[in-house]
């Protein structure tokens, strides 16, 4: 026997689905195939804070929705696949991010602090008239973060009174979620109609290596302008090669040509923590120390015992770097 609902009753069912809802979401990053690593970072320090709803907005992507609810802490996946979010473009993304928050309530937005993410959220915040929290590295409680200012010189405690909080995470800060154990569902996030006249997504090119993903490799070399240029790097591959790391590369030897600048390590580069990290011909200036401090051992070679990369090291090798990576690439097995 069916009864009719009341509307009072019917606006309690909503809020209370609602409610299922609130508290974080998390703009996924992805290629339409795959998860992008860091989402994973992300999506445990938006598990500290509450409940996880992933977005994943993208043409085709339905293989990485599937790929995120088994995500551990992962409790729904909102889909929105459509050709209007290839390239995912900001200006087409923040109206479906509007329009979930309007309809889902969100104390939380969440992304990872890379080059989608911090291109998105200032807008999202912008339109929310909420101010973006950025690039945080712990989280205090529901209201409070901690970020890095100045390079990473000084730790900033925030307390945000905002009543959606629009975040970007910094990776390394956080555990990557387990890509098992989760049981999250799925459903089509609303269709919005995105009018977007300010920007069209032509195409992508992007770097093809053998070599892990910097981003996410546990071992990294980096070389800097003490490598001389760029066919000296090829010492650095070679090394790499051997130990399966990924090559990375100071802002110096990017600035002179030496490699392309995805490989550029620091405050205005990429942000790492890996296992191992070797600084080869790198003097060790605030601005890179700022990408990798946080590697968990880190290894130093440079002919300078005075080069300031020494006291952030935890082994050092004061030496010529054209003896001592040739000798390190024949003993390596
Ligand atoms: C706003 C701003 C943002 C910046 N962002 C970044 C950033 O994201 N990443 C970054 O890296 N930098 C950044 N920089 C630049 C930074 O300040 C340094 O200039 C840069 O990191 C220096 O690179 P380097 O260590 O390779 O070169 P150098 O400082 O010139 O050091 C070269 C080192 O190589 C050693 N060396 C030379 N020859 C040999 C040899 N044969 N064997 C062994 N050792 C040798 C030298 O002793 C020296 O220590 C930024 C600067 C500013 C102002």
């Amino acid at each position: 026997m069916f009864s009719r609902i009341s509307s009072r009753g019917l606006s309690l069912t909503r809020a209370i689905l609602q409610q299922r809802y609130q508290s974080t979401l998390v703009i996924a990053e992805h290629n339409n195939e795959k998860l992008t690593p860091v989402t994973l970072n992300t999506i445990t320090a938006a598990s500290k804070i509450g409940d996880v709803t992933c977005l994943v907005a993208g043409s085709q992507c339905s293989k990485v929705a599937e790929e995120l609810s088994q995500v551990n802490g992962v409790q729904k996946v909102l889909v929105a696949d459509s050709d209007s979010y290839k390239g995912f473009l900001p200006e087409s993304l923040t109206p479906l991010v509007l329009e979930l928050q309007k309809q889902f309530n969100f104390e939380y937005i969440l992304a990872s602090a890379t080059a989608v993410g911090k291109n998105l959220l200032p807008r999202v915040a912008a339109k929310l008239d909420v101010s973006p929290i950025s690039d945080i590295t712990g989280i205090k409680d529901k209201d409070t973060f901690v970020r890095t200012i100045y390079a990473g010189n000084a730790v900033q405690t925030l307390k945000s009174s905002d009543p959606v909080k629009v975040i970007t995470v910094r990776g390394t800060a956080f555990e990557a979620a387990s890509t098992s154990g989760g049981s999250g569902s799925s459903e089509n996030a609303p269709t919005v109609d995105v009018k977007n006249d300010k920007s069209q997504f032509i195409g992508q090119e992007l770097t093809k290596s053998d070599r892990p993903e910097l981003s996410s490799a546990s071992i990294v070399i980096s070389g800097g302008r003490g490598m001389k240029n760029g066919d000296n790097f090829k010492l650095l591959y070679d090394l790499a090669d051997k130990m399966n790391a990924a090559v990375g590369a100071s802002r110096a030897a990017v600035d002179a040509g030496f490699v392309p600048n995805d490989m550029q390590i620091g405050q205005t580069g990429k942000i790492i923590a890996p296992d191992l990290y070797v600084a080869v011909g790198i003097s060790g200036a605030i601005q890179h120390l700022a990408g990798m401090k946080d590697s968990k051992v880190i290894v130093a070679i440079n002919k300078d015992p005075e080069a300031p990369i020494f006291q952030v090291s935890d082994y050092g090798l004061v030496q010529d770097l054209f003896k001592a990576i040739p000798e390190m690439t024949s003993s390596v097995k």
